[in-house]
C-alpha cells in the first residue's frame, strides 16, 4: 500500500508535533508518525517532553516545592502548620493526569489542523519515502514530498552503573517512584540531576550528587553557577564534584556505589540511584544507508543552519540534531522548516535561545557568558543586581540570587543575561525579547518597569551596566 503526503514528520515530540501542525496550517497535506504506545497500547503523542521530560518533571517540582515551603518557609510569614505530610502516589497521579491532558490535547490539535497521526516505527528510504511498521508488523510506505525527522533522544547509560529500572534508574524511573527513598544517589549534576535531585530532596531524601567534572554547571556563567551551587548546597543537596563513578552493585535491596575523586576512593550506599549523565540522539534504524542521510561524529543527524540533511527533501529538527537539547529549540526549528517547505524565508536565531534549570530558585540564561566573551576576546561591561535589594523579592521571602546583564563595551548591545533567583525563567525571557530586537542595555534601562516586581531587578542590572543603578552602590567602571 502506498500513500502520498506533502510532508511526513517522524516523531511527535515538541519538534515533530509543532512542525506537523505548522505545516498543516500552511496548507500542506501532513502526516506525523509516532511509535510510542501507552500502557493500553494506544498511540501516545508528545514525545519525551510531554510524557517523561519537561512537563512531568515540572509537575513534581511544583508539588515538592509546595511541600517544602509548607515545612520550611511559612513560619516566617507567621503561618504554622502542625505537620505537613506528602502522599507520593497522589502527587504522581496528579503528574500523570497533567501528562494525559496535554498528550490528548496534541491529538485534538492534530484533528483540528488536519494532521494525520499514524502509529508505527518509521524508516526513511531513498527518494524521501517513509516505511512504517506498526506494532502488529504491518508495513506501509508513504510517498513524502518532504520528510522532517524529529526522532529525539534517549538517556545515555554508563557501564559502571547499568540501569535495572528498580534500584538504578534513569530520569523516567525517577518520575514514577511511589515512595521517598531514604538515601538517593544521583550521577550527573546537570539539568536532570539537579531538578529530580531537588524533587526528592524536598520530599525528605538525603541526596548525594556525583558529578564527574571539577566545575559546577560549566555551561552557565561562572558567577551565577557559583551562586547557584551555594544556594542549592544550603538546601541540602550534597554536590560532590570531580567524582568518577567506578561501580554500582545492588545487594539486599540497596545500591553499593564506588567512586574516585582527588582525595581517593569512596563507597556510598543508596536506596535508589538516578543516572543522569546526558542524552544521545535516537538515530539507530532510522534511515536506510542509501537514503543519503549522514550522521556527524557524535551521532547527530548532520544538518545545515536550515536543518536540511544531506539527503534531498529530508530535514531533521530537535534533539536529533546539533544544538542544545531543549524543547523550545526543537519547536522553533520545526516551525522554521515547515515555513521553508511552504516557500517562506524563515531562519532560526541560535544565538538567542534561553535555557533554564527549574530548581528553586531557577537558574536561567540567554546569550553569551562572561567566560565565553573573555575567550572570544570581546570587550564587555556587566551590570549585576542582587534580589536582596529588590522590594518584591523581600516581600515574597525570595532574597537569594542575582541578575547579571552583559553588554558590548562599545555598542552597548546586550550580549547575555544570567539569573539565579525566583522566576528567573520568566525574567530572562524579557531580556531574550530585548536581544531579539537588538536592544542595548540603555534601551532596557530607559524602559519603565512596574513596581514592585521582580522584573525591576532586570531594570536595575541594565542600569548598573553603566553604573547608574539606583538601589545598590554602583561598581566603579571597568
Ligand atoms: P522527543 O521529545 O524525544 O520526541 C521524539 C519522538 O519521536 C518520540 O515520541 C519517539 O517515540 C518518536 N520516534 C523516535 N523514533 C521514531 C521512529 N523511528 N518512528 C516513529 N517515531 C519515532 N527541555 C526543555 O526545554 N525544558 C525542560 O524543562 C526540560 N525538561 C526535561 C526533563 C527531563 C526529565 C528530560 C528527560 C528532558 C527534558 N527536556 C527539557 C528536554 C526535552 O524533553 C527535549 O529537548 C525534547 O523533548 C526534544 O524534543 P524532540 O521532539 O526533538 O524529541
Ligand atoms: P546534562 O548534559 O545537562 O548533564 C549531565 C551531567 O552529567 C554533566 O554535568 C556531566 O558532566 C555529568 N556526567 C557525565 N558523565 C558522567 C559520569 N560518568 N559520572 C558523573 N557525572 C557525569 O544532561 P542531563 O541532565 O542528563 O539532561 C539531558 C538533556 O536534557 C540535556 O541536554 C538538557 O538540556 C535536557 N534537559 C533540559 C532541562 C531543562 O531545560 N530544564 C531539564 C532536563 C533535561
Amino acid at each position: 500500500m502506498s500513500d502520498k503526503y506533502d510532508v511526513v514528520v517522524i516523531g511527535s515530540g515538541p519538534a515533530g508535533y509543532v512542525a506537523a501542525i505548522k505545516a498543516a496550517q500552511l496548507g500542506l497535506r501532513t502526516a506525523c508518525i509516532e511509535q510510542w504506545l501507552d500502557d493500553k497500547g494506544k498511540l501516545q503523542l508528545g514525545g519525551t517532553c510531554l510524557n517523561v521530560g519537561c512537563i512531568p518533571s515540572k509537575a513534581l517540582l511544583d508539588s515538592s516545592y509546595k511541600f517544602s515551603e509548607v515545612q520550611k518557609d511559612l513560619g516566617i510569614h507567621g503561618i504554622s502548620v502542625n505537620q505537613a505530610e506528602i502522599d507520593v502516589p497522589i502527587m504522581v497521579a496528579r503528574k500523570d493526569k497533567i501528562v494525559l491532558q496535554l498528550t490528548r490535547g496534541i491529538g485534538g490539535l492534530f484533528k483540528h489542523n488536519g494532521v494525520t497521526a499514524i502509529e508505527g516505527t518509521a524508516k526513511v528510504l531513498a527518494g524521501a519515502k517513509v516505511e512504517i511498521t506498526d506494532h502488529e508488523g504491518n508495513v506501509q510506505v508513504l510517498e513524502a514530498g518532504k520528510v522532517i525527522i524529529a526522532a529525539g533522544s534517549v538517556p545515555v547509560s554508563i557501564p559502571p552503573a547499568p540501569i535495572d529500572d528498580e534500584y538504578i534508574i534513569d530520569s523516567t524511573g525517577a518520575l514514577k517512584l511511589t515512595e521517598v527513598p531514604a538515601r538517593m544517589g544521583v550521577i550527573g549534576a546537570g539539568a536532570i540531576g539537579l531538578e529530580l535531585g531537588s524533587v526528592w530532596c524536598r520530599l525528605g531524601s538525603e541526596v548525594v550528587m556525583l558529578e564527574a567534572l571539577d566545575d559546577f554547571l560549566p555551561m552557565m556563567d561562572v558567577q551565577i553557577a557559583g551562586e547557584a551551587a551555594r544556594i542549592l548546597k544550603k538546601q541540602g543537596l550534597d554536590i560532590r564534584l570531580g567524582a568518577r563513578v567506578t561501580g554500582a552493585e545492588v545487594k539486599n535491596g540497596r545500591v553499593n556505589l564506588t567512586y574516585s575523586s582527588a582525595d581517593g576512593e569512596h563507597t556510598e550506599t543508596f536506596d535508589k540511584l538516578i543516572v543522569a549523565v546526558g542524552r544521545r540522539p535516537r538515530s539507530e534504524g532510522l534511515f536506510e544507508a542509501d537514503s543519503g542521510i549522514t550522521l556527524d561524529e557524535r551521532g547527530f543527524i548532520y544538518v545545515n543552519d536550515n536543518c536540511e540533511t544531506e539527503a534531498p527533501h529530508v530535514y531533521a529538527v530537535g534533539d536529533i540534531v546539533r544544538g542544545p537539547m531543549l524543547a523550545h529549540k526543537g519547536s522553533e526549528e520545526g516551525v522554521m522548516v515547515a515555513e521553508r517547505i511552504a516557500g517562506k524565508q524563515a531562519q532560526m536565531n541560535y544565538d538567542c535561545i534561553p535555557s533554564v534549570i527549574y530548581t528553586h530558585p531557577e537558574i536561567a540564561a540567554v546569550g553569551k557568558t562572561e567566560q565565553e566573551l573573555k575567550g572570544d576576546g570581546i570587550e564587555y561591561k556587566i551590570g549585576v543586581f542582587p534580589f536582596a535589594a529588590n522590594g518584591r523579592a523581600l516581600a515574597a521571602n525570595e532574597p537569594e540570587g542575582m541578575v547579571k546583564l552583559i553588554a558590548h563595551a562599545e555598542t552597548d548591545r546586550i550580549l547575555g543575561c544570567h539569573i539565579v533567583g525566583a522566576s528567573a525563567a520568566d525574567l530572562v525571557q524579557q531580556v531574550a525579547i530585548a536581544m531579539e530586537f537588538g536592544s542595548s542595555a540603555e534601551d532596557l534601562a530607559l524602559t519603565v518597569f512596574a513596581h514592585p516586581t521582580l522584573s525591576e531587578a532586570v531594570h536595575e542590572a541594565a542600569l548598573a551596566v553603566d553604573g547608574h543603578a539606583i538601589h545598590i552602590a554602583n561598581r566603579k567602571k571597568r
